[in-house]
């Protein structure tokens, strides 16, 4: 056995393939994405506590000669074992290597792959299905919100994609979606564009704000920054059914119907929650970035096509 083997045993070092499993869920509660870790920073303490270590196992330093300069090299044990954990899960494709994500997030990180997703949710025995609700990042998702975040708004723009598959399996379109979603919430940071509610379940980071269509999915709508919104669930389908929708210029339009509704409808105990745009011009809450604000064509169709403009 090596030398780094017999300090491991000795010391009573946890096995490095639960390492692995606790780096993976750690990555989980970080949103996916952990920094680059040298020894001594946050999350190598994370984990150590995770395992219980005490104060002998987490600074046990291993000596190594440093045979080119031939002097001794001291690394921390708990460190090492941490980062060859990472370094075996980056060589089964189930994180990305640091080197990788920087070329997406600008930052040398650690980061779930689909596949490291994937696994982390068995492990920690949550249903696949909760995946796409999830804003866990993940490389290959990660990839496509950069794509679309930086893509040059065009001038003429078709918020139609005529060749989308409506019911498509692929696991490319799954990406796309939770990229769409990712991008949009990320955007609006997380917040209604109407009334600006902005709340996720406690502990996680599941929003209740829903990543909108403006030309909806069932009508071929593309799944980019230009035809979407993020907005609260009630607004979400106020602007679906054709109460809402908005002008050029960003200001939120009620339909004229509104008057023939019953004064007790829409609201949530005494607050309206559309007539209350009805009054004066009320813009809605824009991302700070114009490049990413709806695209006029896109708005266009909705008023159109979606929006109750008669009595
Ligand atoms: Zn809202």
């Amino acid at each position: 056995m090596s030398y780094e083997g017999e300090m491991l045993q000795a010391l009573m070092m946890p096995v490095r393939q639960k390492v692995e499993q606790s780096l993976l869920t750690a990555l989980f509660r970080h949103d996916g994405v952990i920094e680059e870790f040298g020894a001594g920073q946050p999350i190598v303490d994370e984990i150590a506590d995770e395992f219980k270590l005490n104060q002998t196992q987490r600074s046990a330093v291993l000596e190594t000669i440093y045979r080119k300069e031939n002097r001794v090299k001291n690394a921390v044990l708990w460190h090492r074992l941490l980062f060859r954990a990472a370094d075996s899960l980056a060589g089964d494709g189930l994180i990305s290597r640091p080197t990788a994500t920087l070329k997406i997030t600008g930052k040398k990180e650690w980061m779930l792959t689909e596949s490291g997703f994937d696994k982390t949710l068995r492990i920690l025995k949550i249903p696949s299905k909760h995946k796409n609700s999830l804003l866990t990042k993940s490389f290959e998702v990660q990839k496509f919100v950069k794509q679309m975040i930086e893509a040059a708004r065009p001038e003429s723009y078709d918020p139609c994609d005529n060749s989308k598959k409506l019911v498509n399996k692929l696991k490319e379109s799954a990406i796309r979606a939770r990229g769409f979603r990712q991008a949009v919430l990320q955007a609006y940071d997380g917040s209604c564009a109407f009334c600006g509610m902005k709340i996720h379940v406690p502990d996680s980071a599941l929003w209740e704000a829903e990543a909108a269509h403006i030309v909806p999915h069932s009508s071929m709508g593309k799944d980019d920054i230009w035809n979407g919104l993020a907005l609260c669930r009630s607004h979400h389908w106020a602007f679906d059914v054709g109460w809402l929708s908005l002008r050029d210029n960003f200001t939120i339009q009620v339909s004229p119907r509104i008057c023939s509704l019953p004064p007790a409808f829409g609201k949530i105990h005494g607050s309206e929650f559309i007539r209350c745009y009805s009054a004066k011009n009320i813009q809605m809450k824009l991302p700070p970035n114009k490049n990413l604000h709806p695209h006029q064509a896109a708005l266009l169709w909705h008023r159109e096509r979606v929006f109750f403009n008669q009595p």
